[in-house]
């Protein structure tokens, strides 16, 4: 199910543009609007999910692919080796600013801890 005021559900259904770099029946990846490291993508469910907080128990193999997913992105931005950051913000203290679930992989620079 899309939402049709939702940017991610558009991107994913080639309503919006997007640079898509990876899709399949159940995921889609693509760059983010507003890089934070030298990569920076998105890999998010294709089916309209809220957040962290709206997942149910059957959607555990769909989180543990976008995963997995995000690891092989990482091998093919070469950034497998160097390291990178998976990240996904819950809410608004945690500065989810997207009600579409969303993955970050960031990498490509040297990250710091604790984020900001
Ligand atoms: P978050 O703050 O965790 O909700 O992350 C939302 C991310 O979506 C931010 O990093 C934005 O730069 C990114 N973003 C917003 N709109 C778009 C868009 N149209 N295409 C790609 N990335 C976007």
């Amino acid at each position: 199910m899309s939402q049709i005021s939702c940017i991610f559900c558009r991107i994913i259904h080639g309503q919006a543009p997007g640079e898509v770099i990876y899709q399949d029946e159940e995921i889609t990846a693509f760059r983010d609007i507003h890089p934070q490291a030298p990569v920076h993508i998105l890999i998010v469910p294709n089916r309209h999910i809220p957040a962290v907080a709206a997942l149910h128990p059957d959607d555990a193999s769909l989180i543990g692919r976008m995963i997995l997913v995000a690891r092989e992105l990482a091998k093919r931005e070469g950034i497998a080796s160097t390291g990178y950051r998976l990240v996904i913000n819950n809410g608004p203290q945690a500065g989810q600013s997207i009600d579409h679930l969303h993955l970050h992989l960031l990498g490509g620079r040297t990250m710091r801890w604790p984020p900001g």
